[in-house]
């Protein structure tokens, strides 16, 4: 979870305020946010100030605010929700919080394969192979399937299989190649692990400068935020790894967003979508997606990002992000069985 103590003061702020005292003049909107950057402060900002809609915001953790949602039901004043991960998103989905909004900005500007029935996607994130230069040839590591090949036995590195990241991941490979290939992988990548799995994606890329796995899986904006920090010894992590865009020659390399939905009892419907309709405008992406390293998912929008255009253009897998919620419990069945824990 991307997120700072000082945000979490804030969001108690926020949740005292909104429960007691509804805007004073005009029109507000309430958005509860797992997903804090600093750069989406000034999107908000902007928001306000194009269309005069006061945002009440709370944020927390995706569980916490899943809770919240479920518990107020139809009393919710919430308006939209917003989250990291399309297996989050999904999940709320199966909850029932979300109506689906019928916009043609959002039809014409957002491609059909990064809309669900009743969310949509704002930003993108790739899942890509990150590997030790002195010890693994890139070669090896070409494709997801290299993870478990017995050549990789002792390397590989990653986060927890219960993690929303690598659920997506396995959740796409069972949509291209089936439950069984999915669960032969899931077993070789185990059987190649250099340690059981712990910590999150940056952890594993240190781990992997620092020799402890030769191989990690990681989000793409990891590795950019690393490649761009001022620290000597980040610096000294990045120079020591290569990085992959897995899948080049087949369904090219998965993809995650970040996303947003309106939810079923918003009590400002008119500003919801208004709201998820600026989150798709040329300004709003821009901020949206470079704040954390990722890309807009509006195809005529691009972001200048010096850590990004050094990785290079890359072959991105087009598979809905509604297939990556649809199976995300299997994948965690597989996961289980596989000891991917
Ligand atoms: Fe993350």
């Amino acid at each position: 979870m991307h997120f700072r103590p000082a945000c979490r003061l804030l969001a108690l702020l926020l949740c005292s305020g909104i429960a007691v005292s509804a805007h004073a003049h005009g029109q507000e909107i309430n958005i509860y946010s797992a997903r804090h950057y600093q750069t989406d402060e000034q999107l908000y900002g902007e928001f306000t100030r194009k269309t005069g809609i006061h945002i009440n915001r709370i944020e927390g953790k995706e569980e916490e605010l899943l809770e919240r949602l479920r518990n107020e039901g139809a009393n919710s004043p919430a308006d939209v929700f917003i989250t990291v991960n399309a297996a989050r998103l999904s999940a709320a989905h199966e909850l029932g919080l979300f109506a689906p909004v019928k916009s043609k900005v959002l039809e014409a500007r957002i491609p059909a394969h990064l809309r669900a029935d009743d969310w949509i996607s704002f930003s993108k994130r790739a899942r890509v192979i990150v590997y030790a230069k002195d010890s693994v040839k890139p070669e090896d590591v070409r494709n997801y399937a290299d993870l478990a090949d017995p050549k990789l036995k002792g390397k590989v590195c990653t986060r927890s299989g219960s993690h929303p990241y690598n659920l997506s991941l396995l959740a796409s490979i069972i949509a291209h190649r089936g439950e069984a290939a999915a669960e032969a992988w899931a077993r070789g990548v185990v059987a190649n692990f250099a340690r059981q799995p712990k910590g999150g994606d940056t952890d594993q890329i240190k781990a992997v400068a620092a020799g402890e796995c030769g191989v990690a899986i990681s989000n793409s904006y990891y590795v950019a935020r690393l490649m761009r920090s001022d620290k000597p010894e980040d610096q000294k992590a990045a120079a020591r790894i290569g990085v992959v865009w897995p899948d080049q020659d087949g369904n090219g390399t998965h993809i995650n967003v970040s996303g947003a939905g309106m939810l079923r009892h918003a009590p400002h419907k008119d500003a919801a979508v208004k709201f998820l309709e600026y989150l798709a405008s040329d300004d709003a992406q821009r901020y949206f997606a470079d704040g954390n390293n990722e890309w807009p998912v509006v195809p005529s929008v691009k972001v200048a990002n010096p850590a990004l255009d050094a990785l290079g253009n890359f072959k991105a897998d087009t598979l809905p992000v509604g297939s990556l919620g649809m199976y995300r419990a299997k994948a965690q069945m597989i996961f289980d069985r596989a000891g991917f824990r």
